[in-house]
């Protein structure tokens, strides 16, 4: 296969994604004026409601909070480091995107995480993952999704520290993209 087949390879199931996109976000603007009014004002109030539950019952520290993010060549403290420019944004921790989930009555899938045991059964020396991440809500629709990679030289080799540093970080990202939705 020369380059160019496999651009169009790559570029194939996004182009179908886009379609789909197009004709699901094209639907609500069909609705009449008044129904798309109250949907608007319905999504307001219910996201007002859902950020105000998140500000009461999220812990920082264990739900969510700041990752020092200097490497440990430059920096050894790790967690108990003083200089704030080593830490991150708040982040969304798993616990706390455990308690969001069941708020929302949504659960979290990893589509293609049977492949990896599948290869460590077989013995499959992997040299990265990259992990899907879906959000499906009670009638099972995929309600949002995302996608992470992690070369494991990064973690030394561990396959299983791979795994949950992307299943931490997968579950925030698709999250944060659903309650965007809303606004
Ligand atoms: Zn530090």
């Amino acid at each position: 296969m020369n380059a160019t087949a496999q651009l169009v390879e790559r570029v194939k199931p996004d182009k179908k994604q886009d379609q789909e996109l197009a004709i699901n976000s094209a639907n609500p603007l069909d609705l009449p004026a008044e129904t798309f009014q109250a949907g608007l004002d319905r999504r307001r109030k219910n996201r007002a409601a859902l950020m105000s539950w998140v500000r009461e019952a999220l812990v920082e520290g264990s739900d969510f909070g700041k990752i020092h993010v200097v490497s440990r060549h430059k920096c050894q403290a790790g967690k108990y480091c003083k200089n704030p420019a080593h830490f991150s944004k708040p982040s969304l921790f798993k616990p706390g995107a455990e308690k969001i989930c069941g708020m929302l009555g949504v659960t979290i899938n990893y589509p293609t995480l049977v492949e990896y045991e599948k290869a460590a059964l077989a013995g499959t020396v992997l040299s990265q993952i990259i992990l899907r991440c879906e959000i499906i809500d009670a009638s099972g629709h995929v309600v949002a999704g995302g996608i992470g990679a992690r070369i494991l030289s990064q973690d030394n080799g561990d396959i299983n520290k791979a795994l949950n540093d992307l299943e931490s970080g997968r579950v925030f990202r698709p999250l944060i993209v659903m309650e965007h939705d809303d606004e």
